[in-house]
């Protein structure tokens, strides 16, 4: 503080006015203020704008405070913050408690509201009179260092903070975007946790059968592995998963990713940045100059980068990415459709592995059920034909009820359902004469593989989600 006031050559009840207002930005940490010099240096240049509100944001600010309160959440702020600093962080903190994994602030007509969602699932949090946007988009866009001014251009930006919760403090990474809509701008907040990034393989929650299938590829000394699904089904997790267990001294991982999302200790990390020109087939070329042992390729994006790294994979390298696809077998198709020859994708692909997350039944307040039989029929069949006895699940169903825990969900946390193809020479035949998805998944449920449906129904069973959710989730009915 001292050396703040110093910076700025003011007073200390002139300096308290400007913290009040919002002039200056601090966070106070216990008792104490801290600073950033960048923001001290921005004030002086004259860039910090006056916050000037059209309305009252009491109501707002007093909505989501005790919001948070319900939810067990500490506020992060101090009562003499400006009310539009507090408002944001206590957006903040609340997403954070809720286990959001963004947070979606958007103009509509005469209102904006804010959403978190929740283990897949969006809740609404607020509404608010849509005139209190644009200060709270400010307050964002000073916290994410972006520019303040401009309106009309999406923007993207990032906040590191640590928020202090029940056993210690949350490191977090968030992403913010902002984006020109008509009525308004709207704010993405993705909240990155970075003990995330440390994730295992084991703790993933795969059945045992497909996380040795999955291991077994990724210590191969060469070849290709694809983690498909569609946005938002964990695949970066598992990556992320997988350099881990592969990342050590005597092994030189490399990575490409837009953007990277998390830091990992022994990998080097390249942001692709296609307005420059930085895509993924460039990055991986000059990755090849350096001779790589792991190579992690964020996206499989269009044709030129499927086929370096297609190559990478058959010049002995073990390379790891993720498709935009809904199976296994629709993946190995899609890599065809791709202009990738068959041959090729036969020889050089270890693994295909397709998930979704599904979301688990509260522990606290699930109770045991017996699902209706049309629905116990179904999930035998989708078992049967995933590979898996269904008469020798155990029939542990369980149904969600809803209490403090979940937020009255009945659900909390997620966890993966997966299928993993293992690329055998009879696969591979399969694809060279041209066999169709239904084809080449029937092989591998015939050598062994469990589908995402099977998976999913054997979680049901063991009480771990609902047949309910499975479907949903996999868009079966
Ligand atoms: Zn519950």
């Amino acid at each position: 503080m001292e050396e703040a006031i110093a910076m700025l050559k003011t007073t200390r009840p002139t300096f308290y006015r400007w913290l009040r207002t919002g002039k200056v930005k601090g966070m106070k940490v216990g008792r104490q203020w801290r600073f950033y010099k960048a923001d001290i240096e921005r004030f002086l240049r004259g860039q910090e704008p006056k916050i000037e509100l059209p309305t009252d944001i009491g109501p707002l600010l007093e909505g989501l405070t005790q919001r948070l309160k319900d939810a067990g959440g500490e506020d992060p702020s101090a009562p003499d913050d400006h009310p539009v600093l507090r408002t944001v962080a206590v957006l903040i903190a609340l997403g954070v408690r809720m286990r959001a994994s963004d947070i979606h602030v958007e103009p509509y007509e005469k209102t904006a509201v804010a959403r978190l969602r929740v283990d897949g699932v969006l809740h609404k949090v607020a509404e608010f009179d849509l005139r209190l946007l644009k200060p709270i988009a400010d307050q964002a866009k000073r916290m994410a260092n972006v520019d303040v001014h401009e309106r009309r251009l999406p923007q993207d930006g990032r906040i590191g903070i640590a928020l202090r919760q029940a056993g210690g403090t949350a490191d977090l990474d968030l992403r913010v975007s902002f984006l020109p809509a008509i009525m308004g701008e709207a704010i993405t907040v993705r909240i990155l946790r970075r003990d995330e990034a440390a994730l295992s393989l084991d703790r993933i929650g795969y059945a045992a059968t497909d996380r040795d299938r999955l291991q077994r590829a990724i210590e191969s000394p060469w070849g290709l592995v694809v983690i498909a699904g569609p946005t938002g089904c964990g695949k970066s997790t598992v990556l992320y998963a997988c350099l881990n267990h592969l990342v050590r001294p005597a092994v030189k991982c490399m990575s490409a990713e837009d953007p990277v999302e998390y830091m990992i200790p022994g990998v080097v990390q390249v942001g692709i940045n296609e307005q420059i020109g930085l895509t993924f087939e460039r990055v991986v070329r000059s990755f090849l100059r350096s001779d790589p042992d792991v190579m992690l390729i964020g996206e499989l994006r269009n044709p030129a980068c499927l086929m370096v790294a297609l190559q990478a994979a058959l010049t002995g390298h073990l390379v790891m990415s993720t498709l935009h696809s809904d199976s296994a077998a629709g993946t190995l198709k899609r890599m065809v459709d791709m202009e990738a020859p068959p041959f090729v994708i036969g020889d050089a692909t270890r693994l295909v592995s397709a998930q979704r997350l599904v979301r688990c039944l509260c522990r606290k307040c699930s109770v045991p059920t017996e699902p209706p039989a049309d629905q116990l029929d179904r999930a035998g069949q989708l078992a049967r034909d995933g590979g898996l006895d269904f008469s020798a699940l155990g029939q542990g169903f369980r149904k969600p009820i809803g209490c403090g825990e979940c937020g009255q969900t009945g659900y909390r946390s997620r966890t993966l359902i997966a299928e993993m193809l293992e690329i055998t020479p009879e696969i591979a035949q399969a694809l060279r004469r041209g066999a169709g998805v239904d084809e080449l998944r029937a092989i591998a449920v015939g050598q062994g593989m469990t589908t995402m449906a099977a998976d999913g129904v054997r979680r049901a069973a063991e009480g771990q989600t609902t047949l309910d959710e499975v479907f949903r989730v996999l868009s079966l009915r």
